[in-house]
């Protein structure tokens, strides 16, 4: 209904001439966001500019300032860096420089500028609107334009979008290319790794980030590394060299091959002295490593956007556009941003003065305030990186009484993020004193081979980048034998159970649950963390895994669109994993510019094909022949049981009568992708710690009641068993089974009985489809929205 109105407002005023601009340093996602913005401004009749080379392009006028067609932006998802240019402008820092951006801005006839850049380019924005009324006073006064032609323009829009790789602005969780630049960072490290372990180096890697540590903080957990600087924490000015070797020296004494340290390029101690990569690297050195420093520069800003900031760009500047179509003359300009998985709109003066705030805070020697200036997750990351890589000093390490065993299992397809995962349960629970064991190769494994084997330090450190499962995983479940999996959870007095995997990690918890009152042992706390490619896991919006998945279609979807260019009129039918879940076929149609998406939550038929041809054929049409870009069609594999891929593939061939033709395409496992993604990899970690934050907090719970001295048969009461002790438990105990999962940006834990109604068993889904703005904007700038409305 927002789309009608919006619609409706852009179809019943004065045609809108909008322009887009990217500024400052260039990120990942920027072409992302020109495409968006520019189809999604003639979807709702404006009339859309792209300036080139940034506010120097505003300021020149002329061949810099160019009316964008649906054509010019075909292709643009997939490329890094920005393709309409960007520069740091002196010129436009002048008064004399925003007047002659005024000027050009008037004679092109635009009204509203959209500004994708990072604060200063927002700040820049903000001040040029605020000057807008005297600017064009001016431009009357000096005679180079007419009261008639300025009076039109007295109103100027503006909406900022953040890209920047730095993820440095307030009021947004994430900046447009702070992932991919996270990504790059963390292919880096791990080529690094290789070398480093080979000749048992250090390596001190510098990345960037400007006044915020976010990259530093989120490479420290991705890249297993020893230790971080980030400006936000600084280290004791005295004393971080001792702490710096202490924990360094301790990492190789459990048998660590190699040291990574991850220094901020805003690096300082905690009188504001700037840290340098030399220094970390000369307090390596005397601790007598072969120390080696990368400095990554730019290629962190390099390569293609992953999907989570294609996702993101793309969200973003539709919600731009509306901004403008919004937008009054009282209304002050906005930032587009993501806050809990929602995009907002902020305003955006107050936004850049909380950035600022942060460096005042970080000048002030606030720290405290510098962290809780940043997004919640970052304190929580922070925490996550503590626990897994400094925390094993022994200063976290609790009473005897409360330390407990784990175990964990993997269940189902492997996924990348399901090592990372078990490392982070196993390294902060070593920090805690409790034990750690994993059941090998499933339920299965253990059922019939009573595979269990106890985690230590050394067994898990490599795993932070490893795809795949090393414990071994398959889709077996508990119930092939309860009373065997009984024995062993008694066996080795196990007092919480992680269970990681897609849907039969979920079922394996729901069967347990349902046992519990014949296997009291099964009444110890049980936990999901959801590990899948498809996404189907209820209780989360987020599986591990599943970011890898999409990063692995669109590199496989980037080739095969390259093919499909190079060969003119070929159209590619590609068929993604999900199951019954749509998911994660919606968001790869989304991020790939996929022109259609087969969906298991949506009827495909006869008359829906016929659309997609109808679509095929208008876009071949308006081609004519400079084609830059294949096509694809992306389905979900159980969308449809008839209308098969191949089946698909060969009426769009049918129905081209040679016009053009089509071919199908199975990425297959391919999409279990190798290397865990770095969005997979921080996730896995704050899952991880959260996990066993919860087990421990269980137990707390249970040891309270601890001396109970009533009469056991009581049937009001419900019992558990804590290392064969039998011990009652009061209230909550549906809690005690859970699925950890996000909601939003938010972690959660929600009891399996609260999940139950949202779960479609046979279809090993989720009921709710909460994804469904992924096709609706795919539906926009793919162009079937238009087609369908000029039908
Ligand atoms: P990044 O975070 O990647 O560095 P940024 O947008 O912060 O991006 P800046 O170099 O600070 O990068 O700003 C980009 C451009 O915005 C400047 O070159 C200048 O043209 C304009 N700009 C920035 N601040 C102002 C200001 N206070 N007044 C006018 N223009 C400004």
């Amino acid at each position: 209904s927002s789309l009608t109105l919006t619609t409706h407002l852009a179809f019943s005023r004065k045609k809108k001439k909008i322009a887009i601009m990217t500024s400052g340093g260039d990120s990942q996602g920027m072409n992302a966001v020109v495409r968006s913005v520019v189809r999604t401004g003639i979807f709702y009749n404006c009339d859309v500019y792209a300036i080139y080379e940034g506010y120097e392009g505003l300021v020149n006028g002329n061949n810099s300032i160019k009316k964008m067609s649906w054509n010019d932006v075909r292709g643009f998802i997939s490329f890094g860096g920005t393709l309409i240019g960007t520069a740091r402008s002196n010129a436009f820092r002048t008064p004399e420089g925003r007047l002659k951006a005024c000027y050009n801005m008037i004679i092109n006839g635009i009204d509203a500028l959209i500004v994708c850049g990072g604060d200063g380019s927002l700040t820049g924005a903000d001040l040029f609107r605020h000057e807008w009324p005297s600017l064009c006073d001016k431009l009357i006064k000096q005679k180079r334009l007419s009261i008639d032609q300025v009076n039109p323009f007295r109103n100027l829009t503006i909406v900022g979008l953040v890209g920047s790789i730095d993820n440095d602005m307030s009021s947004t969780d994430s900046t447009i290319g702070a992932y991919s630049s996270l990504e790059r960072i963390c292919e880096m490290v791990d080529y690094i790794d290789a070398t480093a372990t080979s000749h048992s180096r250090a390596f001190v890697v510098e990345v960037m980030g400007r006044h915020c540590g976010w990259l530093a903080l989120m490479a420290g957990i991705a890249t297993g590394a020893d230790f971080i600087f980030i400006p936000e924490r600084p280290p004791n000015s005295k004393t971080w060299k001792d702490d710096l070797k202490e924990i360094c020296l301790r990492h190789r004494q459990k048998g660590r091959r190699k040291t990574t340290v991850i220094v901020a390029e805003g690096a300082i101690d905690n009188q504001l002295n700037p840290i340098s990569a030399d220094e970390v690297k000369d307090a390596l050195v005397e601790l007598g490593l072969d120390t080696r420093i990368t400095t990554l520069g730019h290629v962190q800003r390099g390569g293609s956007p992953v999907a989570f900031d294609r996702m993101l760009a793309t969200f973003q500047g539709v919600e731009a556009v509306k901004a403008v179509l919004d937008s009054t003359p009282s209304t002050p300009s906005p930032m587009i941003g993501i806050l809990e998985n929602q995009i907002i709109r902020k305003p955006l003066v107050e936004s850049v003065r909380l950035t600022k705030s942060v460096a005042t805070a970080i000048e002030n020697k606030e720290f405290d305030k510098a962290m809780s200036l940043r997004d919640t997750e970052f304190g929580e990351s922070y925490n996550s990186f503590l626990a897994t890589s400094i925390h094993d000093d022994g200063s976290t390490l609790l009473p005897e009484n409360k330390r407990l065993n784990f175990a964990v299992i993997h269940v189902g397809a492997p996924t990348a993020g399901i090592n990372p995962a078990t490392r982070a349960i196993t390294l902060f629970s070593l920090s805690r004193g409790h034990k750690v064991f994993a059941i090998q190769n499933g339920f299965k494994g253990l059922i019939r081979h009573g595979s269990i084997r106890e985690l230590n330090w050394l067994d898990v450190d490599e795993w932070h980048n490893l795809g795949g499962s090393v414990i071994g995983t398959n889709r077996s479940l508990p119930s092939e034998d309860f009373g065997t999996v009984a024995y062993y959870l008694q066996k080795y007095k196990i007092d919480g159970f992680i269970i990681i995997g897609g849907f039969e990690a979920f079922e394996s918890l729901h069967l347990l649950y349902n046992s519990r009152n014949q296997y009291p042992i099964f009444n110890i706390p049980m936990l999901v963390i959801p590990s899948t490619i498809s996404n189907n896991v209820p209780g989360s919006e987020y599986s591990l895994g599943n970011d890898t998945c999409l990063n692995s279609l669109i590199t496989y979807c980037d080739a095969i669109k390259q093919s499909a260019s190079a060969s003119r009129r070929r159209v590619f039918v590609v068929e993604v994993q999900g199951g019954y879940c749509g998911y994660v076929a919606s968001y790869a149609g989304l991020v790939t510019g996929a022109l259609a998406v087969y969906l298991p939550e949506k009827d495909v038929n006869l008359r829906s094909i016929q659309e997609d041809i109808d679509l095929l054929k208008a876009n071949y049409k308006r081609d004519r022949g400079e084609n830059r870009a294949g096509k694809i069609l992306i389905r979900n594999e159980k969308c449809s049981k008839i209308f098969t891929t191949d089946l698909i593939t060969d009426i769009i061939m049918e129905s081209a009568h040679g016009s053009f033709e089509s071919r199908c395409a199975i990425p297959g496992h391919v999409q279990q992708g190798k290397t865990p993604s770095s969005m997979d990899r921080v996730y896995a970690t704050r899952f991880a710690v959260r996990a066993v934050k919860y087990i421990e907090a269980w137990n707390e719970k249970i040891n309270k009641t601890e001396g109970f001295l009533g009469d056991d048969t009581d049937p009001n009461l419900r019992f558990q068993y804590v290392h064969g002790v039998k011990k009652p438990i009061i209230d909550d105990l549906d809690e005690s089974a859970s699925v950890i999962g996000t909601k939003g940006s938010e972690l959660k834990f929600t009891p399996i009985s609260e999940i139950l109604p949202e779960v479609d068993f046979e279809r090993r889904t989720h009921k709710n489809v909460w994804w469904e703005k992924f096709n609706e904007i795919g539906d926009t700038l793919s162009g079937r929205a238009m087609l369908r409305r000029e039908e």
